[in-house]
């Protein structure tokens, strides 16, 4: 039992981004590590010092044999291979020599010593253009986290965890959040993060509470601690008292009985008091999000995030990917899935594809850029979608689109995989939409240049909003200028939904924005035909647009566009919202 579990009760305040609440156990992810001190040693440590290392050593090679033996099956060899290097690397014995030289003579701590040699190393390698050195670099970096790791005693990165837990972390990127086991993750709780960054969308994806912004947890909190995590108020209890576990109890009875009259409505369809049909579906992440999002009465998948499956298998086959969509697609059927080609970089960088830090992520080798620089993975992706076109409704978009000739060359790519597939006489669907995602400024002011190239418009608000105002989506000292009520972002919006009615294509809203039922009357007055929005949150909007009525919604829109100003028209916006539909925000 750790010390904390029979200290009284502490809580933590956050930002909360994603709601509802969990009690469980935490365990705490210091999968990160800043360069250990240069800690001096006297002279009598240095033997248990290096036994130390010798035994992190042990424990590194039996981890790296175990990964090695699992992975030793034939589709697996050239992973083999990989685990095979790695012990070579574990075991080089200059290296080993180097390290005790100079634990003995400069009397420092070897974590020290063997970090800053390792990284010496690792400099060599960086930066080079050979495929094949750049891959060693990469296989340093690895085994030298893992040893650092077990130098610390901490646990390794993909954690399988006995019981439930609450994770708590400094940061949680894309690829830690794919590695974790799910079944028993409860809710993050994250010192770092923001509501726009992808750990907090995966959170409202799975329907998991979330807090960002909970300073020095990770040194004040152990893994076993017994947490309450409330993602609705922002809250992190430490062993909490009697009095507030009954307090929460009470409110998850009233809150139960809100959800199960939305419950009960949920696979009716979203139409207004005055007969506009507004589409809702679901964002989705992950294959297994697929029951619950048929049940939470979403009508398809309007946006399948592709980047998490990538990462969780960077090197997985085109047999492997085409498996993975099928199965996706047969779960939503009679449903369309609209898969998102990969949009990595951003935050969710795949550090085998960028070898060299980028100063401008955002502004980088991101989304469709990426997929066109890398043939490859883009036809292998391509080819895979198009294998599970076979086994039900398909759309295909590209992230990140900035001119009309990505789509371009991104469509002929697509065409070409599908010759070959004919060729190959492997089935492909004969109706598969194909679509533009409108999240740079670019893409929505040439809109109508874009729509003759595409069957429908998805309009990413989350980066629309960051490019639009020049305001980094995952910094919270800027985040209060995040705002998608700014006239600029509305105009946007309004010019991309123009261009789709003349062209006569369908447009969705698959940001966040859409989730949000503050919102909604503002973007039924838009004229948006879809709103795809996380899984949680499918049966509210498709309540709040039933108690809407289009035509004053449109004139709540001419009003809102008309005053410039953010706050008013989102003032005037919830307004409308709480009078038509208060219990939302009970
Ligand atoms: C968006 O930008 O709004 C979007 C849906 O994509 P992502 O959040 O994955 O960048
Ligand atoms: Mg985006």
């Amino acid at each position: 039992m750790s010390e904390a579990s029979i200290a009284p009760e502490k809580i933590w305040e956050g930002t909360a981004v994603s709601t509802g609440v969990a009690h469980a156990v935490v365990h705490v992810m210091k999968d990160h590590f800043d360069e250990p001190d240069a800690t001096p040693i006297a002279p009598e440590e240095v033997e248990s010092d290096l036994a130390r290392w010798h035994r992190a050593l042990e424990v590194t090679q039996t981890e790296i044999e175990a990964l090695q033996t699992a992975m030793s099956g034939e589709e697996c060899s050239a992973e083999a291979d990989i685990f095979e290097a790695h012990v070579l690397i574990l075991n080089d014995n200059s290296i080993r020599k180097q390290v005790e030289k100079t634990v003995r003579e400069q009397l420092i701590c070897v974590d020290a010593v063997y970090y800053r040699l390792m990284c010496k190393h690792m400099d060599a390698l960086r930066g080079l253009s050979d495929s094949y050195l750049r891959e060693r670099f990469l296989d340093i970096k690895d085994v030298t986290h893992r040893v650092m790791r077990h130098l610390r005693g901490e646990m390794l990165d993909h954690p399988m965890f006995e019981v439930p837990v609450i994770i708590v972390a400094h940061d949680l990127t894309p690829s830690d959040t794919v590695q974790l086991d799910r079944t028993k993750v409860l809710g993050f709780a994250i010192e770092m993060g923001s509501a726009n960054s992808h750990a907090a969308i995966i959170a409202r994806s799975l329907s998991l509470p979330a807090v960002v912004r909970m300073h020095n947890i990770c040194d004040e909190l152990h893994s076993g601690d017994s947490v309450l995590l409330d993602g609705d108020e922002g809250l992190l209890i430490r062993n909490p008292s009697a009095a507030t576990l009954a307090k929460y109890r009470s409110r998850e009875a009233q809150s139960d009985a809100r959800e199960d009259a939305l419950h009960t409505t949920r696979h009716q369809p979203a139409i207004t008091s005055d007969g506009s049909t507004v589409m809702v579906s679901a964002n989705a992440e992950f294959i297994e999000e697929m029951a619950a999002i048929r049940d939470s009465g979403a009508e398809h998948v309007g946006l399948f995030r592709t980047e998490f499956l990538h990462l969780e298998d960077p090197e997985g086959s085109e047999d492997w990917l085409a498996d993975c969509y099928t199965r996706a697609v047969q779960a939503m059927t009679p449903g369309e899935v609209i898969f998102r080609t990969l949009d990595l970089g951003g935050d969710k960088m795949d550090p085998r594809m960028t070898f060299e830090a980028e100063p401008n992520p955002f502004l980088g080798w991101r989304g469709i850029r990426a997929s066109l620089g890398r043939k490859d993975l883009f036809r292998r992706q391509l080819r895979a979608l198009l294998r599970a076109s076979a086994h039900g409704r398909i759309g295909i978009m590209f992230p990140m689109v900035s001119c009309v000739e990505e789509v371009r060359e991104a469509r002929a790519l697509l065409d070409e995989c599908a010759a070959e597939l004919l060729h190959e006489k492997v089935p492909i669907g004969d109706d598969i939409a194909i679509g533009a995602m409108i999240e740079i400024p670019s893409a929505a002011v040439s809109a109508d240049l874009i729509a003759s190239e595409v069957d429908f418009f998805s309009l990413g608000t989350n980066d629309l909003i960051q490019y639009t105002i020049a305001v980094d989506r995952l910094n919270e000292r800027v985040a209060s200028l995040y705002q998608p009520t700014h006239p600029a972002v509305l105009r946007l919006i309004r010019m991309t939904v123009d261009a789709a009615r003349v062209a006569g294509i369908r447009v969705c809203i698959c940001g966040e924005m859409a989730s949000d039922v503050e919102l909604t009357p503002l973007l039924v007055g838009l004229g948006l035909d879809e709103l795809s929005v996380a899984t949680s949150q499918v049966p509210r909007v498709k309540h709040a647009i039933r108690q809407l009525n289009a035509a004053d919604c449109r004139t709540l829109t001419e009003e809102v566009m008309s005053l410039g100003c953010t706050s008013t028209g989102l003032d005037k916006c919830r307004a409308m919202a709480n009078a038509r539909y208060p219990e939302l925000f009970e």
